[in-house]
């Protein structure tokens, strides 16, 4: 149903991107800012403290934003497709569905209750997904997976998923290292599956009718982040965000990333002094501006602990700026307990703020509620490219 073929490597210069490295079987974060800046005793004291709380937390009340997904503009839009450019919903925690030229995407989904290989400990989902069962939603063309973290990588919502009659042709796009996972736990043909290596760009055809087809580029691009399962599967599998182009829109999805890694009460002055990730600008260059993107803003707590893989507020900031985004979308906050020991309100509170004081309008950035829809109507990128002929 679907054709994938792996485009030829671009004229990408080997100092703006760089490729994914792999040190005694394990994939590497090859830049200083993953790098942590805490002193080892006090990191495990509060490694010990973070986990500890991250167990035992009650779980949060459900307030702040509303739980409210649109299934009828979500199905509709088979219908509206010549006139909408782009369609994007966030649906909790990683989890985006995107709608874009006749295909419909979703990533990183967890939509089950637990993200943990136990179901009775480790985080859990605490806000609802919006739907009761996959026949609500539309045919799942493509699933795509940013790295195999619990919270990013649900086996049961992929169960579910593909036991929908209607998605039981999806091609998933993952990572180098997690094809015979899927493999293994689900009925999927091989060729139902592609591995993306850091700066891989693929397309995809669909049939829309028998004589017009459809089609996008789907790209994996790096992340400053890790990847495990089980005890012994440390950053065996890699990691990274996935950028989606059609002839009129383009959109970035980050997955889990840092920034730069920084100490606890680091004022916004003094972060400055720590190395930042360069892969953002790398990836404006090579592949923006953005309509949408999907950056996450946290966990902003234990900053000394979570930074060298986590993003918060005030660099997520940076990233929005760096790969050209011109709308993005707050993910990673807001609906995984334990995963974070602070107030729901904590994150966007300071992204608000942040935005702020970085003198940027607010709706380029802010925090939507789960089931949000964001459109780009196909006039509106014409009036874009319009004006941009005209300069
Ligand atoms: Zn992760
Ligand atoms: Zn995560």
């Amino acid at each position: 149903m679907y054709n994938v073929k792996k485009l030829p490597k671009k004229l990408k210069v080997i100092s703006d991107c760089c490729p994914s490295i792999k040190k005694g079987g394990k994939f590497i974060n090859p830049w200083p800012s993953s790098k942590s800046q805490s002193k080892k005793k006090h990191f495990f004291e509060t490694y010990l403290r973070f986990i500890t709380r991250r167990s035992f937390r009650k779980q949060p009340e459900e307030k702040f934003v509303k739980v409210d997904v649109d299934l009828k503009s979500l199905n509709e839009y088979s219908q509206n497709q010549n006139d909408v450019a782009l369609q994007v919903t966030w649906l909790g925690h990683a989890a985006t569905f995107l709608q874009i030229n006749g295909f419909n995407i979703l990533f990183d989904p967890l939509l089950s209750f637990r993200a943990s290989p136990f179901p009775f400990i480790g985080p859990y989902r605490y806000r609802k997904r919006g739907f009761k069962s996959f026949s609500d939603l539309p045919q799942i063309d493509i699933l795509i997976i940013s790295h195999n973290h619990y919270d990013h990588l649900d086996k049961k919502t992929i169960k579910e998923m593909l036991e929908e009659e209607k998605n039981k042709q999806i091609h998933i796009f993952c990572p180098l290292g997690i094809k015979k996972w899927f493999l293994k736990h689900f009925n999927l043909e091989n060729k139902q599956i592609t591995e993306g290596d850091w700066w891989d760009d693929f397309e995809i055809i669909k049939n829309k009718t028998i004589s017009e087809k459809q089609k996008i580029q789907v790209s994996f691009v790096p992340a400053q982040h890790s990847s495990r399962r089980g005890l012994f599967d440390c950053n065996k599998s890699l990691w990274g965000g996935w950028v989606i182009k059609s002839d009129d829109a383009s959109f970035y999805f980050a997955g889990d990333t840092g920034y730069r890694a920084i100490p606890e009460n680091c004022s916004n002055n003094e972060r400055l002094k720590y190395p930042y990730c360069p892969l953002f600008t790398q990836i404006g260059k090579i592949y923006g501006p953005f309509d949408y993107a999907c950056i996450p803003i946290g966990p902003s707590n234990n900053t000394n602990i979570v930074t060298p893989m986590h993003v918060d507020p005030t660099d997520a900031i940076n990233i929005h700026k760096e790969i050209y985004s011109h709308h993005s979308i707050p993910i990673h906050w807001g609906t995984v307990a334990n995963f974070s020991t602070i107030e729901i309100t904590h994150d966007p509170q300071k992204l608000r703020q942040s935005m702020k004081n970085s003198g940027l309008p607010l709706e380029e950035f802010d925090v939507a509620y789960i089931g949000e829809i964001y459109r780009l109507n196909k006039k509106d990128t014409l009036k874009v490219k319009v004006n941009k002929q005209l300069q």
